[in-house]
Parts: structure tokens; sequence; C-alpha cells
């Protein structure tokens, strides 16, 4: 994920356990943001053990088993930066993945002029035809930072799994809306990075979220972009101890679709009501005037250090994010595509 800005530095909100864990993590952000205290954050809690996935026929159909062992794979190919072997071979599984549930699958192959200099990078959009050419765009970053030993098993994993599965069950069925479901390249800072207190602190806007850009631009030159009715963007959704705040960057009403959608399926205790602004993946669209929502947990003890392992993350959580997504784009489906009434 991107880096968190302003971040507010009180919390008035949620169980005390929480409470204490996101202000610990706010005094240990205290060089990003700015905020007085300091604090080591990944002493600050335990991370609970990961809990299974409910089956699918209590999450809406999607199926946190298989979105879990998604992401073990992902794991399994190590730390993938853009322009490497690593990420390439992640590239291939996300095509063949793509194509294996029957979506169609453009790659957009560009190059990305950066701190490190010129790097190949690829978009994978999977695209699933509706009856209305209204788009909702779901993304993920699927890169990881340039730091010795990060696997990125929340923080680039875990949002590529929960979209390959939201692709799993939403590719070759009949849509409302047009789906776009886009992993997109370069998020990370392209910084080698020396060790894990550079990784948590160095951010250039102009050095970060290739992928996203390049994908914002391509749409508006298409013409696509003004169909996009609303850009949900997931990254960081895999924490073990999950809790999701909203972002004041991301746009008022979208969210208020997301977090009423998750109250009503009975987590409102993973979709808090604090706020932070976080600046991810969703910025390149918001500043096009895109309707967006950045879904992240940022409160992970282990964000950008080579402890952002599998053990960290949990397969229900998965579930939970993915049971929102596809909950929130039937919302969605009834917002902008309902159903016309027959004449019969
Ligand atoms: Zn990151």
């Amino acid at each position: 994920m991107a880096i968190w800005r302003n971040a507010r530095c009180s919390v008035n909100r949620g169980p005390r356990k929480r409470r204490l864990a996101l202000g610990a993590l706010i005094l240990g952000a205290a060089a990003l943001v700015g905020c007085s205290g300091a604090s080591n954050v990944a002493d600050a809690r335990q991370t609970p053990a990961p809990q299974p996935a409910p089956p699918a026929s209590e999450t809406g159909g999607f199926n946190g088993v298989r979105a879990w062992d998604y992401l073990k794979t992902i794991v399994d190919f190590g730390p993938r930066p853009p322009d490497t072997p690593n990420i390439r071979r992640e590239q291939v599984y996300l095509v063949k993945q793509l194509e294996s549930f029957g979506c169609a699958v453009s790659q957009d192959h560009f190059h990305a002029q950066t701190d490190l200099g010129n790097l190949a990078m690829d978009n994978i959009v999977a695209k699933i035809p509706g009856k209305s050419p209204d788009i909702v765009l779901l993304l993920s970053h699927y890169d990881t930072l340039r730091l010795a030993g990060f696997v990125g098993a929340d923080d680039g994993g875990s949002s590529t799994a929960l979209l390959l599965e939201v692709a799993h069950d939403m590719c070759g069925k009949p849509s409302p809306l047009t789906i776009w479901i886009a992993f997109v390249d370069g998020e990370e800072d392209q910084v080698n990075f020396a060790n894990q207190q550079q990784a948590q602190t160095i951010w250039s806007d102009n050095n970060a979220e290739f992928g996203s850009r390049e994908l914002a631009a391509r749409m508006e030159n298409s013409g696509e972009l003004k169909n996009v009715k609303a850009l949900l963007l997931a990254d960081m959704i895999g924490d073990a101890d999950l809790d999701i705040t909203r972002d004041s960057n991301s746009t008022p009403w979208l969210e208020d679709l997301i977090w009423s959608t998750a109250k009503h399926l009975g987590y409102s205790q993973y979709f808090l009501s604090t706020t932070m602004s976080v600046d991810d993946d969703h910025m390149p669209f918001v500043r096009k005037g895109v309707a967006s929502a950045d879904v992240i947990d940022f409160d992970y003890p282990y964000w950008h250090t080579a402890e952002d392992t599998l053990d960290k993350c949990s397969p229900h959580s998965l579930a939970v994010v993915g049971h929102v997504f596809l909950a929130t784009i039937q919302a969605l489906d009834k917002k902008f595509a309902p159903p016309k009434k027959g004449k019969s």
C-alpha cells in the first residue's frame, strides 16, 4: 500500500482493544504524519491465530478457502517488485487463472520512468460484459515493495487473491453492470529500500502508483473513464486482526454504501467508523472525478516489514471482505442498473 497522510491523532470509537491498537499504530506512524510520541508498532499487540473461512454459502458465494489458496500461491512466488522474474511469473499465473475462469483478459504493457530507471510494467484487466455499459471498476495492486525478504502476504498479496476469487465468482455470469477487475503494477515506491524504517517513511508521489496512473490515463483517452460509476480499491485486507477504517480521500456516498452493506451483513466489528486519510491507487481516479473508495486495513503492525507473511493473515478476513465486495456490487447494480419492470 501507499502511504497514510494527515492521520487524525484521536480515535473515539470502537472496542477498547481496537482503539488501543489503532492508537499504538498512530503513535508508531508519528514520523509519517507528525503526531507527537513514538512507539514500536510491532510490539504493540499480538496477531490472533488465523480463522478458517466460513463456507461460501454464508458469504454470498465468495469462496474464502479458494481465495486463501490463491494467496498461498502468490506468496510462494517470493518478492514481486516490478520488472523482476518473480512478478513475471505472477503475471503469467494471474492471466492463466483469469482465463480459466472464463474472463476476457487484457494485458496492458507499458514502461514507467522511475527513480530506478525505465521499468517494464503490466496492468492486467479482466472484463465482464454487462447489460449496461456503465462500469464498476475493482482494483488491486499486485506488485510488492523492494525490501529484502518482503513477500507482501497482506500488502499486495491479499487483495490480489481477493479479486481473483471475485473474478472466479463473476466471470461467465450475466451482470447488470459491466465489471472490470484490474490488477495494477508498480504501486509501491520504486526505491531499493535498505531497511523497514526507510520503507515506512520514504514516499514520492511521482515514483509510485504507476499502474493506476497508467490505467486512469488510458481509460480517459479511450473514453471509458466516464462510464465508471464506482471504483472499489482493495489493499491490505488479509490481516487476521481485521479492522478497516474509512478514508477521507474516498467518495462519501460510496463509502457509505460499502459500510452500510457491511453492517447489514453483520460485519460492523471489521468496518470501523474511524477515519484516516490514505494516498493509494484510487487517487489517480479521484483526481479525475471518479467515485472511488479505498477498502484498506492500515492497522497492521507488519506493514512494510519482512514480517508481512502468511501467518499474519486469515482466510476469514478474505471471506469477510469478499462477501462485502460481492454484496456492494449488487447494491451498485440496483443503484445504476435497476431491473426494468416487464409489461406482461
Ligand atoms: Zn505497500
